[in-house]
């Protein structure tokens, strides 16, 4: 017998980082609501778009390395496996802290 494995995401706090999370219906633009159960968490729901990768600071490191090398957004968002709408605010906020050192 042949089972498909359907793919299991593994949905963290992005606060706080854990995994203790459930379900908590969508929002209004019908995004998964999450409510993370760690009772030491000060953030109580998050939406599902915070999940991201990019989160890490190893990922937003690698964007910048790589848009300094000449890689596109596109390009950089393929080869590390997220989204270009991901790696855009990673890129516009690199700029505003430019900015405010200026
Ligand atoms: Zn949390």
């Amino acid at each position: 017998m042949l089972f498909r494995v359907s793919k299991t995401i593994i949905v963290k706090c992005p606060f706080c980082g854990s995994d203790k999370v459930s379900k908590n219906g969508h929002n209004k633009t019908g995004k998964q609501v999450y409510n993370c159960n760690n009772k030491e968490c000060k953030h109580r729901n998050f939406i599902e778009n915070y999940v991201y990768k990019a989160c890490k600071p190893e990922v937003r490191e690698q964007v910048l390395k790589m848009t300094v090398n000449g890689t596109g957004t596109r390009a950089t968002g393929r080869i590390l496996g997220i989204s270009k709408d991901t790696v855009t605010p990673i890129l516009k906020n690199k700029k505003m802290d430019l900015a405010s050192k200026l």
